[in-house]
């Protein structure tokens, strides 16, 4: 359940009613909005909740107790109505400002990484993205440079100062991928790793939760759940498509997530349309409808030499193509009253 205090509770009130919830061996999460704050209690029994709601809803700075049904709380929308904004290097994701990440899928040569940068930057890009470790699905592909890549990227960033994105894949190389990344990446592969949601939970560098596969939006939601009741808020949820019988298609890009979790939730939502679709020639017009439909931001696949790519080129836009994806987006944003 949450606590909703009034707008003049002041923090000695709140110390009060956390040592008081606490004592009851409740696990304690808040959420300071500009106007009020809300506190999450996890771990009450239904009879409990009665109880509490009824002692704490007579104290004259508590507005109001809520029971939770869902079986996400910290992630839902009531925990903070006015929504989540994070603040990367000055970046921030989730604002009124859309977010533009572009970069190579493989964070393949210096070169190629600097190039990729370089080429994102000019066309308007906030952020970097590339993969240092690659999950694949055959065992005897290539799975990323690793700590090299981590370095490359610290490069790209000195040299472009454009925040960076990479995917974490295994909890023994968070420490080191905290060290280099900005944002982590947690992938399909992983969305349901319970383990290392734990683990990225536990770090206070931002998270993308790219979305399972086969994840319904209410498991999505309660692995993002997983990250934020181990203490990391700073949570991004990243629609990339999910498995269904068509084959045309990598993926089938789910643009009802993007309204659908604006209302269950208050984390910034991603659309990844380069693993949604597979194919580059789609992917300026899957880019077009999530932010129409909502997306706080997008991560796009950029290569310079996409014909060379050593894992998704067909995906990835050339530096020309991104351009102008970029300038047709100057046009959709605002006209769904966001900016770019
Ligand atoms: C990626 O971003 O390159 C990636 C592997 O994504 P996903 O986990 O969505 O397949
Ligand atoms: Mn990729």
């Amino acid at each position: 359940m949450i606590i909703i205090l009034t707008s003049n509770a002041t923090e000695r009130n709140r110390e009060d009613i956390v040592e008081n919830l606490k004592a009851r061996g409740f696990g304690i999460h808040l959420s300071q909005g500009v106007e009020k704050t809300i506190i999450g209690v996890i771990g009450a029994l239904d009879e409990q909740k009665l109880e509490v709601a009824e002692q704490f809803e007579a104290l004259p700075f508590v507005e109001r107790c809520v029971p939770i049904s869902q079986p996400y709380k910290l992630v839902g929308k009531s925990f903070k109505p006015e929504g989540t904004k994070i603040n990367v290097r000055g970046v921030v994701i989730g604002g009124e400002q859309t977010v533009m990440m572009a970069g190579p899928c493989t964070v393949e040569t210096e070169a190629q990484l600097m190039e990729s940068a370089l080429a994102v930057k000019k066309a308007g890009a906030h952020i970097l993205r590339g993969g240092a470790y690659k999950p694949s699905t055959s065992p005897y592909s290539f799975h990323g440079h690793g700590v090299e890549a981590l370095k490359m990227l610290a490069q790209a960033r000195q040299e472009t100062g454009m925040p960076v994105i990479t995917e974490v894949m295994d909890a023994r190389d968070l420490e080191v991928v905290c060290e280099y990344a900005d944002i982590l990446q947690i992938g399909t592969r992983n969305a349901q790793n319970y383990t290392l949601l734990r683990e990225v939970g536990r770090c206070r560098t931002p998270v993308l939760l790219k979305r399972g596969m086969s994840s319904r939006i209410e498991e999505w939601l309660q692995a993002a759940e997983y990250i934020a009741s181990n203490g990391n808020y700073d949570i991004m949820l990243c629609e990339r498509g999910i498995r269904t019988f068509e084959t045309y298609t990598r993926n089938t890009f789910d643009i009802n997530a993007f309204p659908a979790l604006k209302e269950l939730s208050h984390l910034p939502v991603i659309a990844d349309p380069s693993h949604g679709t597979g194919k580059a020639s789609l992917v300026p017009a899957v880019t077009r409808a999530a932010f129409a439909a909502g997306a706080d931001g997008a991560i796009v696949e950029v290569h310079p030499h996409p014909e060379k790519a050593l894992k998704d080129g067909s995906q990835s836009l050339t530096p020309a193509a991104f351009e102008q994806l970029m300038q047709e987006l100057r046009q959709i944003v605002p006209a769904v009253g966001r900016t770019l």
